[in-house]
């Protein structure tokens, strides 16, 4: 692979092989779309008006919608452009003066969220959640590994990385209570998951074939959906997730183009019984494939779990198969969530439900669920094309008490 020429940025996290897209603003500035080398945000509008790129109106929006919307070649076609940009020293001249430290900018929400759907498409967390919630029956509903299951989210309070969550209040009963009461949530909780997100949509009543995934996702993003389980298990029958959800999903400030994780796809752990056909490649040499992306789950600066996304049971690709098989739309914008990402190993859970097995078995000090004031943060890594890693932003968030 060829080499940056940007300060600090070859063999870094942050290098040409990663280059994420994101949306900044310098003080007094309207927020407009970068991309990140190094510790460096590349302000791409006025190096783009210079090179009179056809597309370079995308690039002073606020959001990244414009530029998802252009689909996939432009995509690929603007990223050999931010390549060569960041590579050729013939170009450095040019590019060197909108190079803005990330120390001078302030990030913000990089999409405008159009539908948000959250699976469940992890085994190891379905059957934690099984047992727990259902300890006298199957650990896995007869349907799970016939569909990936999901429910709608709320799209209109997903915040970016950074933002602080007020503990939300509802309604709740303990089991063993004799009536529901209202007030703030006692088992606040995280969920480490992996997001997409869709650049070109689809029209009412069209499918998106599991081979498409590709033509249609944008890329990635890092996603914690911040949840209040003592809400959650009054609320959810039989309808699903409600308010012990909809409250908060953050997501990181950096969205990772599908093109800087071709190093990272594998083989799924297996599938058994075989899904339907239209959750799987029209080749029938194909496997469903998933990514190798590490994640690693912070509690207030300790390392406290490293769910694998490896060992996920259900692919991105069968997730918007299956979410657009009844010929629901899909929009620039949406974002579909992968489900709490849990591994086998107790240290590879994704959420403090689990970690503290129901709030029975305390970890990290006598942590169970989520306490005022703390502060989690969710990083993710991947195999880069250049042989080193690459890193997905980071999602951050502190929790506030309730108002
Ligand atoms: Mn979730």
């Amino acid at each position: 692979m060829t080499t940056t020429w940007v300060d600090g940025a070859a063999g870094s996290l942050f290098d040409v092989d990663n280059l994420p897209y994101g949306v900044f603003s310098r003080a007094g500035d309207q927020p407009r779309v970068g991309v990140r080398i190094g510790d460096f945000v590349l302000d791409l509008s006025p190096v783009a008006a210079a090179e009179m790129l056809d597309a370079h109106h995308v690039f002073q929006e606020g959001s990244l919608n414009s530029l998802m919307a252009e689909g996939r070649q432009v995509r690929e076609s603007i990223r050999r452009w931010v390549i060569g940009l960041l590579t050729e020293e013939a170009e450095r001249d040019l590019v060197e003066p909108h190079l803005v430290p990330l120390a001078d900018v302030t990030l913000h929400l990089p999409i405008e969220v159009a539908d948000y759907v959250d699976f469940y498409a992890s085994l190891d967390h379905a059957t934690n959640v099984g047992r727990m919630f259902r300890p006298d029956g199957e650990p896995l509903l007869p349907n799970w590994k016939h569909l990936p299951v999901g429910y709608h989210g709320r799209a209109g309070t997903v915040v970016g990385s950074g933002t602080a969550v007020t503990r939300p209040c509802g309604q709740r009963k303990a089991p063993t209570d004799e009536m529901p009461s209202f007030g703030p949530s006692t088992r606040l909780d995280i969920e480490a998951e992996l997001g997409f997100v869709v650049g070109t949509g689809t029209s009412l009543g069209d499918r998106v074939a599991h081979d498409d995934f590709a033509d249609h996702v944008f890329g990635v993003v890092g996603l914690n959906d911040w949840s209040a389980r003592d809400i959650q298990a009054w609320e959810y029958v039989p309808l699903g997730p409600f308010l012990g959800k909809s409250f908060a999903t953050s997501i990181s400030h950096w969205v990772t183009p599908l093109e800087a994780l071709d190093a990272a796809w594998v083989d799924l752990p297996g599938q058994d019984p075989a899904p339907l056909p239209y959750l799987l490649p029209s080749d029938p040499e194909q496997q469903p494939r998933g990514l190798d992306i590490d994640v690693e789950v912070l509690l207030n600066g300790e390392l406290v779990s490293t769910p694998p996304y490896r060992t996920m049971y259900w692919s991105p690709a069968q997730m918007l198969a299956h979410l657009s098989v009844n010929g629901a739309s899909v929009r620039t914008g949406d974002l579909f969530a992968s489900g709490t990402i849990s591994g086998p190993e107790p240290e590879q859970r994704g959420s403090f439900l689990e970690l503290s097995w129901g709030g029975t078995e305390p970890f990290a000090g006598d942590h169970t669920f989520l306490e005022d004031g703390d502060e989690v943060v969710l990083r993710y890594t991947a195999p880069g094309a250049g042989g080193g890693r690459i890193s997905l932003g980071e999602v951050s968030g502190r929790i506030l008490p309730s108002a």
